[in-house]
C-alpha cells in the first residue's frame, strides 16, 4: 500500500493516560484511538494485525475440527435466566432495555446463546461431539479498564464451545485445545506459561489459564523452579519461598498477562438449559461441556509489549502489518517512476508499505521506526547505480543490496 492513501495517524506524544510502553506505543504507532474509557477504535495498522492473529486461530481451530460461526452480540434476559447469571453477574454485565422496556445484555460470553442454539439439535449422541466457535465482541463493564487493550470494556475475543457425551471425550478436547493455544500464540511470537486457575464467573471444575510472562501483568502465577508446576496465586495460595506441592522444587512468584483461559464446564449450562441426549444405552444425559476463550485484542496488546523498545515496534513476521518498509528519502520526477516499478515488483511476492508522503526524510525514518516493520528498505543516494539500504529491524544489521537480488532477502 502507498502510505499516502493509508490512515495511519502517529503521534509525537503518547496519551497522557498510558501508563505502560505497549499502550504509549500503539497509540504513537497509529495502532489504536481511545473512543472512550476502555473503548478502542483499531486504525488501519492495528487492524491488519488483528486480522493476522485472526487468521492464525482461524487456521489452528479449523485443522482440529472446530467450525466456526457468529452469535449475537444482543442477548435477551430470559436466556440468562435460565442459567441463574442474571442475577448472578455482577455491574461487569452491560445490561440494556428495548423499546417495549424487555431486557437485554450485551453478551461478556456466550454459554447461554451457544447452548441455546444447540439443544434441540443434539437429541442423541449421534450428533456429538461438536465444536463451534466465533469471534467477537466482547462487553464487560471492567471495574478498572486500563493498559489500553489489556483491559477494555469492549474488546475482540475468540470463544469456543465444545460438547461431549462422555468425560473421555471433553478430556480429548481439552488436551486438543490445550495444544492448539500454545501454537497459536507461539505462531504470534509470545512463549505462554499454562496455569492452573479456579474456574470464576464461567463454573465448572477444572481451568487453565495462558500467561504471557511480563512485568505489566495483573495476574501473579506461582511456579516451580524444577517441575512444570504453576498456578495463579489467587488459586493456589503460595508465596516465592514455599516447597513445590508436586516436587522438591522451589516456589517463585512473576507477574503475568492471561491472554488465554480454558474451562472443563462439565454440565452446569446443559443442566440448567435443559440441554440433553439420549446416550449409547438408550439414557438421557446432560451434554458434557467445555469452553476455551482467547482474548485476540489481550493478544495484540501482549505481542507489543514484548516485541518493542521504547522508540516502537519490533513486529513478529506472523503478526506485522507490512513486511517491508520502502522509504524513498525523496521522490522525484528523476525517480519516480523506478521507485514505483520496485514496489511493484516486490508487491507480488510480500507486503509492502511505500512511504510515498511528501514528508522530509527525518519525518519519514522516525515514522518507520516507530512502526517497525521486519524490513526497511531505504531508498537513497545509491539509487542511481542500482543499490538500497536493507534493514533487518529484529537484528538491526544494515547493508546495501542490489535491487535485482533484493526479494531473495526478504524472508517472509
Ligand atoms: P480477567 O481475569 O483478566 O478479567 P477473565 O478471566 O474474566 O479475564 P475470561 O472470561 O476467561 O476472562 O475471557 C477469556 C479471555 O478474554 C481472557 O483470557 C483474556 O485474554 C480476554 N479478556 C477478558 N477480559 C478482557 C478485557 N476486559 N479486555 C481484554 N481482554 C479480555
Ligand atoms: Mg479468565
Amino acid at each position: 500500500m502507498k502510505q499516502s492513501q493509508l490512515f495511519v495517524p502517529t503521534l509525537k506524544e503518547a496519551p497522557k493516560d498510558a501508563e505502560v510502553k505497549s499502550h504509549k506505543l500503539m497509540a504513537r504507532a497509529g495502532l489504536i484511538k481511545q473512543t472512550a474509557a476502555g473503548i478502542y477504535t483499531y486504525l488501519p495498522l492495528g487492524h491488519r494485525v488483528i486480522r493476522n492473529i485472526e487468521t492464525i486461530i482461524r487456521e489452528e481451530h479449523d485443522r482440529r475440527g472446530c467450525s466456526e460461526l457468529l452469535m449475537p452480540a444482543l442477548q435477551p434476559r430470559d436466556l440468562w435466566e435460565e442459567s441463574g447469571r442474571w442475577g448472578q453477574y455482577g455491574p461487569e454485565l452491560m445490561r440494556l432495555k428495548d423499546r417495549k422496556e424487555r431486557d437485554f445484555c450485551l453478551g461478556p460470553t456466550h454459554e447461554e446463546v451457544i447452548t441455546a442454539v444447540v439443544r434441540d439439535y443434539i437429541q442423541s449422541y449421534k450428533k456429538l461431539p461438536l465444536a463451534l466457535y466465533q469471534i467477537q465482541t466482547k462487553f464487560r463493564d471492567e471495574m478498572r479498564p486500563r493498559f489500553g487493550l489489556m483491559r477494555g470494556r469492549e474488546f475482540i475475543m475468540k470463544d469456543l464451545y465444545t460438547f461431549s457425551e462422555s468425560r473421555g471425550d471433553l478430556d480429548q478436547w481439552y488436551q486438543t485445545m490445550k495444544e492448539a493455544y500454545t501454537t497459536i500464540f507461539k505462531r504470534c511470537g509470545l512463549e505462554t506459561k499454562i496455569v492452573s486457575s479456579d474456574t470464576g464467573q464461567i463454573g465448572g471444575d477444572t481451568a487453565d489459564e495462558f500467561m504471557v510472562m511480563s512485568e505489566v501483568g495483573e495476574d501473579t502465577i506461582t511456579y516451580c523452579d524444577q517441575c512444570d508446576y504453576a498456578a495463579n496465586q489467587e488459586f493456589s495460595g503460595l508465596s516465592a519461598g514455599n516447597a513445590c506441592p508436586m516436587c522438591e522444587g522451589t516456589i517463585q512468584v512473576a507477574k503475568g498477562i492471561e491472554v488465554g483461559n480454558i474451562f472443563k464446564l462439565g454440565t452446569k449450562y446443559s443442566e440448567s438449559m435443559n440441554a440433553y441426549f439420549t446416550d449409547r444405552d438408550g439414557n438421557r444425559q446432560p451434554v458434557i461441556m467445555g469452553c476455551y476463550g482467547l482474548g485476540i485484542s489481550r493478544t495484540l496488546m501482549a505481542a507489543v509489549e514484548q516485541h518493542s523498545t521504547d522508540e516502537g515496534l519490533v513486529w513478529p513476521k506472523a503478526l506485522t502489518p507490512f513486511l517491508v518498509h520502502l522509504v524513498p528519502v525523496k521522490m522525484t520526477a528523476d525517480n519516480e517512476d523506478a521507485i514505483l516499478s520496485l514496489y511493484n515488483t516486490l508487491s507480488k511476492t510480500c507486503t509492502v508499505l511505500l512511504d510515498d508522503r511528501d514528508e522530509r526524510a527525518g519525518v519519514k525514518f522516525k515514522d518507520a521506526d516507530l512502526i517497525g516493520l521486519p524490513y526497511r528498505v531505504v531508498i537513497g543516494k545509491d539509487f542511481v547505480t542500482g543499490q538500497v539500504e536493507l534493514t533487518d529491524r529484529t537484528t538491526g544489521e544494515t547493508k546495501l543490496v542490489h535491487v535485482d537480488t533484493l526479494p531473495t532477502h526478504l524472508i517472509p
